[in-house]
């Protein structure tokens, strides 16, 4: 489903993504975790080509995705992604800002593109929120209708850049929750967080990062109880 060959990336002299080769299957929900600055936001940033890379290519789907003749705009608009900020419009309605891509890039016809929208507030839990405006709605809710937002267009892929880091503590349950059934939906994920009760009990795979390497990518169960790699240890026992 996506596939990185080889990746480098730099910002001027700061060499951010060094020699990156991963591979994410399709319905595999991949936990990306490291120390801050170890390079989570760029390695996710360069799926939904926001990013330039400067070496090796990246797949999705078997398409080159930094290829010349891709329409980014086309391209970004298929991924879904959901970032700590959740950044809704805030002069719409929640029923509004999810059908706002479908209907306006998409062209749906706008009762189809509501009875979807409807169908994915009910799955996020906020079916009885459709007519409210964002303002009006806690941290929490108004991440789960940018969850809802991002699955609008159906996306291949769903990236999270710490969807729960900006919450309020008693918040972080009722997104984790709804992320935990889109993976068990079969939705392809890759998630940057510092959950690591979400990456245990959920995600196919944990990649560790440190300084713009990927340092370890294994089944949660090895990452876990034999974490091999000296970083991941000190790691873990700074946040667990
Ligand atoms: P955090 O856990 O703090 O979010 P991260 O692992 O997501 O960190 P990145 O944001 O990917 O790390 O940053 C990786 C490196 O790239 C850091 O050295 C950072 O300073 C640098 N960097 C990130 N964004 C930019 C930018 N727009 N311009 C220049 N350097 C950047
Ligand atoms: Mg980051």
């Amino acid at each position: 489903m996506v596939r990185f060959d080889a990746v480098d990336k730099w910002y001027g002299d700061n060499h951010v993504l060094k020699n990156i080769n991963f591979e994410v299957a399709k319905g595999e929900v991949v936990v990306v975790c490291g120390p801050s600055g170890s390079g989570k936001s760029t390695l996710i940033r360069t799926v939904n080509r926001l990013e330039p890379i400067q070496k090796g290519k990246i797949y999705l789907d078997g398409q080159d995705i930094y290829a010349p003749s891709l329409d980014v705009n086309a391209f970004r608009q298929r991924i879904g992604f959901v970032f700590q900020q959740f950044n809704l419009f805030p002069h719409m309605s929640v029923l509004d800002n999810v059908t706002f891509a479908p209907l306006k890039i998409q062209k749906r016809p706008r009762g189809e593109a509501e009875a979807f929208a409807r169908e994915l507030l009910e799955r996020v839990g906020l079916a009885a929120k459709a007519d409210a405006f964002p303002g009006f709605l806690s941290g929490g809710q108004q991440q789960r209708v940018a969850i809802a937002r991002a699955l609008a267009l159906n996306p291949p892929v769903m990236l999270f850049d710490e969807p729960t880091s900006a919450l309020d503590p008693e918040m972080v349950g009722e997104v984790l929750q709804v992320m935990r059934s889109l993976a068990r939906e079969g939705i392809t994920m890759i998630c940057v967080t510092h959950e690591m009760g979400f990456a245990r009990d959920v995600c196919d795979r944990v990649v560790f990062m440190d300084e713009g390497q990927i340092v370890v990518d294994a089944a949660p169960d090895a990452f876990f109880e034999n974490p091999d790699h000296p970083r991941v240890r000190r790691f873990l026992a700074d946040i667990l």
